[in-house]
């Protein structure tokens, strides 16, 4: 059959559904931009704050493929108490709201739905695959409804998603100390994580949250299988023992910020950046290689003004250049910081060597230059991935979440970085209990092991350097991540037709559309 007809019949069509956070949105739209490099179509659900973060991306691709759709809806934020505007994770003004955001947005199960039914009348190709985030567990009802096969997908690796499973199955935290070290079974390492720095999901004491994760736990079991920004080669053995979990229906389809070769694109990614680009990279041009200590804790984090203080005094006495991001809140909503920066004149004080971006920085931009030396980081997923694709050693200081599990692979497994030590999580919202847990001369230490006299700098070096390399590879033509995405299109192609055709044998073919946007 040739291939523009065979295509035509057998049109994929996905809708995803991303939770709104930066860490889930952003590889949800690079995603997008991948599927349909493979041939797909995409509608992609936002809302009217997101879209303005991500469409300028979309845009470029709709420049030459006209295939992805946005799809924005309101939230009712006001009627769960949020305030005007709260679209997004990070905007969330308490934790004791964080419940009623994701609530909130649950609301647009039934406006999804009315979208999934009109395009089914009126379009040739409907919605044929739904890729919607873990945390939004009420895709599962509408999956069923129009028996979709449904997608999860929530920002993390397979390692995590594995010792998730595995230390929810065994219960080994439960009746244990804090400060215990509890070994989680059944892994290809031994992975040794204390019980107060196991995920919220995991500790029974969260129970404001029981009822969501109980949902959400249950959407996961029964979905049809797992998408997973990583790729093969980083984590191959937990990607194995995962896929015996899920029924070899896991697909690692990462890195995903490596979907771009277009720096103007990249410089985009996430959202506008609160630094004019060229000034960026001129400061990087101005400083030797592997000189910068790049410093960024997430879209989520805000530190308390002690720690705070402590950072900035490492940045200052340990005499390399760098870059610090402060989230925007800190300047704003964190008062006290606000008071601290303006009264102690710091930022005046480091200018000749210190750039500090109040707000969005467009980080895989800044990866990509041979000046950074080191990230000091909070270990998000999406972060720690972009500075393995960047070639980048790591210092690492997870907070919450999966930051804890990534740490292990960074530092205990690949041997990329070092660990400042953090030995509780502060769940997120609660950032004002976080006293001076990391110390200036802790700091300081792990700077220049990594990029000054340190024993095992270039060990180091060389194997985040290879693993950029293998990184880069996997998303080339015939690479693992390449070939997942083709594997998970054919996979969802088998199953559209068997369920419109039961005698249907499938047949491979190549999709159009392998250049890189
Ligand atoms: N990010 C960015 N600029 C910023 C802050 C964050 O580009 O100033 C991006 C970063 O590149 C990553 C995402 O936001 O893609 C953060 O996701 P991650 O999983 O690392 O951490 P989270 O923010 O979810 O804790």
């Amino acid at each position: 059959m040739a291939l523009e007809s065979h295509n035509k019949q057998h049109q994929l069509h996905f809708l995803l559904v991303p939770f709104l956070s930066p860490g889930h949105l952003i590889p949800m739209v690079d995603i997008a931009r991948l599927l349909v490099n493979h041939g797909a179509f995409v509608t992609i659900i936002t809302t009217p704050l997101n879209t303005t973060r991500v469409k300028v991306l979309i845009d470029t691709v709709n420049v030459s493929k006209l295939r992805i759709q946005v799809v924005q809806f309101e939230i009712p934020v006001l009627k769960f108490g949020l305030p005007e505007g709260c679209e997004s994770l990070e905007l969330v003004p308490s934790r004791a709201l964080i419940r009623n955001f994701v609530v909130a947005f649950s609301k647009l199960q039934t406006p999804i739905e009315e979208l999934i039914e009109k395009k089914k009348k009126i379009e040739s190709t409907p919605i044929s695959c739904i890729l919607a985030d873990k945390f939004n567990h009420w895709m599962e009802d509408v999956a069923l409804k129009f028996q979709i096969p449904r997608l999860i997908f929530d920002g993390s690796s397979c390692m995590n998603h594995l010792l998730l499973h595995n230390l929810f199955k065994s219960k080994v935290y439960e009746n244990v100390q804090e400060s215990k070290p509890i070994v989680v079974p059944n892994l290809p390492h031994r992975i040794e994580l204390t019980k107060s720095q196991l995920p919220l999901e995991l500790n029974p004491e969260a129970q404001e949250f029981r009822d969501l994760n109980e949902k959400i736990r249950a959407s996961e079991e029964s979905a049809y299988g797992v998408v997973i920004n990583s790729f093969d080669e980083l984590e191959l053995e937990y990607v194995k023992e995962y896929n015996k979990v899920k029924g070899n229906r896991v697909w690692c389809i990462g890195p995903v910020s490596l979907s771009y070769n277009n720096n103007d694109h990249v410089g985009q990614r996430g959202n506008k950046s609160k630094i004019d680009i060229d000034s960026c990279m001129k400061f990087l041009d101005s400083w030797p290689p592997k000189s910068v200590v790049y410093v960024c804790l997430g879209s989520l984090n805000n530190l308390a003004l002690a720690q705070f203080q402590e950072l900035a005094m490492a940045l200052e006495s340990c005499n390399f250049p760098f870059i610090w991001v402060m989230k925007e809140d800190d300047a704003t909503r964190e008062e006290l910081t606000k008071k601290w920066l303006l009264e102690s004149e710091f930022e005046e004080r480091t200018k000749e060597r210190g750039l500090i971006i109040h707000g969005w920085a467009p980080q895989v931009l800044i990866f990509s230059h041979d000046a950074i030396g080191v990230f000091l980081t909070h270990c998000g997923w999406n972060s720690t991935l972009e500075a393995i694709c960047g070639g980048v050693p790591m210092i690492t200081w997870p907070m919450f979440g999966d930051q804890f599990f990534n740490e292990k692979l960074v530092v205990q497994i690949l041997c990329i970085g070092e660990k400042l030590g953090n030995e509780i999580a502060i769940p997120l919202g609660k950032q004002e209990n976080y006293g001076a847990n990391i110390k200036r001369e802790t700091i300081v230490e792990a700077i220049e092991k990594v990029i000054g006299d340190g024993e095992n700098k270039e060990e180091r070096r060389e194997s985040v350097r290879r693993l950029a390399e293998l990184a880069k590879k996997s998303m080339e033509l015939g690479g693992s991540s390449y070939v997942n995405m083709k594997m998970l299109l054919e996979d969802n192609l088998v199953v559209q037709e068997r369920s419109n055709n039961e005698d249907f044998v499938w047949q491979s073919f190549d999709y159009p559309g392998d250049t890189l946007l």
